[in-house]
């Protein structure tokens, strides 16, 4: 799936008086099936970017066109964008609010209206492709896990649902480098699989490195670099 921002601009709190700028005028194009790294300073505006690429935000103004169809009209179904764009919090706990892990796993699965045998199918991939172990796993609460454990089921649970676009929110925050190393080399992986549109947050240039075939740069809400990683 291809998306194509076009004079995004993001106001927080507009008209009063802690009115914050978070994204000002972005246009950028994502090709399908590309690979990209976004990083930025904190407060740089990433969160708020990928958070417009599911409708979960309005924009202030602009448009953001997925496939052709612009996802910020009035009357788009994003239950169906968001079938196809899979976003993967910042917090994942946000994600998570079953009693165990492979409920929470099934969640998105489920709404795609797939039979239990196909969704169990499912739910063992994605589990296997993030590091977690099935029969381990399963009926744990997701309360009991560390943040990175929380971090492979929220991956795994948007996993599951196969979507044409995987946006990843920080996925490396508060890892350990041997953790970072598994999430980044399973994302590339799932990348290969799949041949998904594939967007990662990040504070660091340390993974772009290792990943993506372009990075864009976030400064104050402006999109300040953009280009392929040895060249930033
Ligand atoms: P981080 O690396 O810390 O996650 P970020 O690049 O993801 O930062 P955003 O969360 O997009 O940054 O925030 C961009 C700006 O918008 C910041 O100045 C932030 O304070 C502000 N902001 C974010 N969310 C809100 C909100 N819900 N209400 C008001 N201001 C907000
Ligand atoms: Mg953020």
């Amino acid at each position: 799936m291809s998306i194509k921002i076009e004079n995004l601009v993001h106001i927080y709190m507009a008209g009063g008086p802690f009115e914050k700028k978070a994204l000002d005028n972005i246009n950028l194009e994502i090709k399908d099936g590309e690979f990209v790294t976004l990083i930025g300073h904190t407060g740089s505006g990433k969160s708020t970017l990928i958070q417009h690429l599911n409708g979960l935000l309005k924009p202030t103004s602009g448009r953001i066109v997925v496939d052709g169809v612009d996802i910020t009209e009035k009357n788009v179904k994003l239950t169906e964008i968001r079938k196809k764009i899979g976003l993967v919090f910042q917090y994942p706990e946000y994600q998570l609010f079953e009693e165990t892990i492979e409920k929470d796993i099934q969640f998105g699965p489920r709404n795609l209206g797939l039979s239990e045998e196909e969704i169990n199918k499912r739910v063992k991939k994605a589990m296997s492709m993030v590091g977690l172990d099935y029969e381990e796993y399963k009926d744990k609460s997701p309360f009991e896990l560390s943040g990175g454990q929380k971090r492979r089921v929220a991956i795994a649970g948007v996993v599951a649902m196969e979507p044409k676009v995987l946006i990843l929110d920080e996925p490396t925050a508060g890892l350990d480098p041997k953790g970072r190393d598994e999430i980044l080399a399973q994302v590339k992986q799932l990348h290969k699989e799949y041949n998904m549109t594939t967007i990662i947050v990040s504070h660091s240039m340390e993974d772009v490195a290792k990943i993506a075939d372009r990075v864009i740069v976030l400064n104050k809400g402006k999109a300040v670099l953009d280009g392929v990683p040895r060249d930033i």
